[in-house]
């Protein structure tokens, strides 16, 4: 996990995938919004994860990639969709350091809730496993005799609780949510996420996409606004399958074609046993995901 040295930023903090930067001292970088929240650089690298690990070597040209979808849907959200504008955590016209210009965002920095506001439409994933053991997913019941990439009823609402790094994140109810976070906020929560769902599934839709799940964070800014922050709808956050195919394939693989991670997650279900340190990534895995994350956002993006 290498922070880099970025003139007028000081590293303070770096998950599995970016790293966090704070401004240095009296640093100003010209952009004018009365100065009210601090202001934070993420970096996206090249790093990837699955089952809470992160793999040797990294996928290339990936931070740019999930920077550049971010990006696009953040301005698809702030209204070029046609709805109203999700207040985002993207400062405008303010510069990042050229070095990693294509990669990172001027943010800011807010008090992010600990909840993962994961949203489905689809079963697949942790989600099919917990139906196929009680038929519940975060303990919303199911009808029965769905399988593995089936479309739900309506889409849910299945939270998360963000664990502190290291540790696993934590399929939870969204009582569980109410007492992590108060009433208030977590049906903004919820209400939010299921409405940033719809429009991006929508808009997915008419370019032969399906966005079968995806995972937002939140936070609250200096005037306790909820607002979207981190990644958003990105290859890593997300999984999007090719529509067609799933509309005729006959296997769970050819439904589930996918533009995301879950051809590193395949990979590595298949090779390791979750215990242990994770196995390399063949460069054949890294290039495939690379291409399949590129190809998302020519699809989408153009
Ligand atoms: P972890 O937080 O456990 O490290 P992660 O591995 O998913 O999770 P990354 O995605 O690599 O982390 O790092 C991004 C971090 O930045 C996350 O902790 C996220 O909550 C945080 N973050 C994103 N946007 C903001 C923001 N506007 N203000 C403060 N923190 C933010
Ligand atoms: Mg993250």
């Amino acid at each position: 996990m290498s922070a880099l040295d970025l003139p007028g930023w000081k590293h303070v903090y770096s998950g599995k995938v970016r790293d966090l930067y704070r401004p240095d001292e009296g640093t100003s970088d010209g952009a004018d919004d009365g100065g009210a929240t601090e202001r934070m650089l993420v970096v996206a690298s090249d790093r990837v994860s699955a089952f809470d690990h992160v793999l040797e070597p990294g996928i290339p040209g990936k931070g740019e990639l999930l920077t550049r979808l971010s990006r696009w849907w953040f301005d698809q959200l702030g209204g070029a969709d046609g709805g109203r504008a999700i207040p985002n955590h993207l400062v405008a016209g303010a510069a990042a350091p050229a070095e990693v210009a294509g990669r990172s965002m001027v943010v800011r920095e807010l008090d992010m809730q600990p909840i993962e506001c994961v949203v489905r439409g689809y079963l697949t994933g942790s989600g099919w496993a917990e139906y196929q053991a009680d038929g519940t997913v975060c303990g919303i019941p199911l009808p029965s005799g769905l399988v593995n990439g089936d479309r739900l009823p309506e889409p849910i609402f299945t939270p998360a609780y963000k664990a502190p790094l290291g540790e696993h994140d934590e399929n939870i109810s969204f009582e569980r949510t109410v007492e992590l976070v108060g009433p208030d906020i977590a049906v903004a929560l919820r209400d939010t996420s299921l409405e940033i769902y719809s429009r991006a599934a929508a808009l997915a839709e008419a370019k032969g996409l399906i966005l079968a799940d995806t995972k937002f964070e939140f936070g609250l800014d200096a005037d306790g606004t909820l607002t979207l922050a981190d990644e958003v709808l990105t290859s890593d956050s997300s999984r999007y399958w090719d529509a067609a195919a799933w509309r005729t394939g006959a296997t769970p693989e050819e439904r589930m074609a996918s533009y995301d991670k879950q051809i590193v997650r395949d990979w590595l279900a298949s090779v390791w046993d979750k215990t242990g340190t994770p196995p390399e990534l063949p460069d054949d895995i890294a290039q495939r995901t690379s291409a399949k994350y590129r190809e998302l956002l020519e699809v989408l993006a153009g």
